[in-house]
């Protein structure tokens, strides 16, 4: 999963990149509305946590120029506190949910789980496939109750197939959500790393879709 912030106070923006790393999400880091827009529009993100006040553009006309544009990434705002006015026009630009500052950051990460997860089309924090179960919450997963060792990599590979659970998701739309702007990308590792998941999950829950990409599903659904 990978999730884009838009904060120019640096602290803050720190803050969050580093609590989103920790638990587990790939991080793109904006200090202004200009920049802040531009990696929305060009990048996908299955979330984005916008500040209000911000310099060059404010986030509330970067929503609204990224839904004008067609974007429907879930979007969280941060809003001054008590200025009710930038709420309701936050939600009237396309937000999907805003917290108020100052917060604490546990309040954004469960904010943030949420709106993947519904935009995912799941309701509850932890997701199962046939064995496999992920705990969004702690992000752990397990297999027939037994915790598995991932690292953050393999990790971020099964959320992600996970939340897309029953559909072919291809190399590029992982390489896509699972690396940063600034990584370098070879979409011949995504194999790697299904490879190694496979050991750890069993090797028949992630299909290979020929020429497509892969689908995880439980095995009962499987053709
Ligand atoms: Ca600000």
């Amino acid at each position: 999963m990978r999730i884009l912030v838009v904060e120019d106070d640096v602290n803050l923006n720190r803050q969050l990149v580093e609590a989103l790393q920790e638990a587990g999400y790939v991080v793109d880091k904006a200090f202004d509305g200009e920049e802040g827009h531009f990696l929305g529009e060009t990048e996908p993100y299955d979330a984005v946590i916008l500040d209000i006040g911000l310099p060059e553009l404010d986030g509330i006309t970067v929503l609204e120029k990224w839904r004008a544009a067609g974007r429907v990434m879930p979007v969280l705002l941060l809003t001054a506190r008590d200025r009710w006015s930038d709420k309701v026009a936050g939600i009237d630009a396309g937000a999907d949910d805003y917290v108020a500052k100052p917060f604490h950051l546990e309040e954004v990460l469960a904010r943030i789980r949420a709106l993947i997860r519904r935009a995912a089309g799941h309701a509850s924090s932890e997701i199962t496939c046939g064995p496999v179960r992920l705990d969004t919450k702690s992000s752990k997963a397990s297999v027939d109750g037994k915790a598995l060792k991932l690292t953050s990599h393999e990790y971020r590979l099964l959320s992600y197939l996970m939340h897309h659970m029953g559909e072919v998701v291809s190399r590029t739309e992982l390489v896509e959500h699972l690396y940063d702007q600034d990584f370098d990308r070879d979409s011949n590792t995504i194999e790697v790393f299904v490879g190694r998941l496979r050991k750890k999950i069993g090797i028949d829950m992630i299909e290979t879709v020929r020429g497509l990409g892969y689908r995880i599903q439980a095995p009962q659904e499987a053709k």
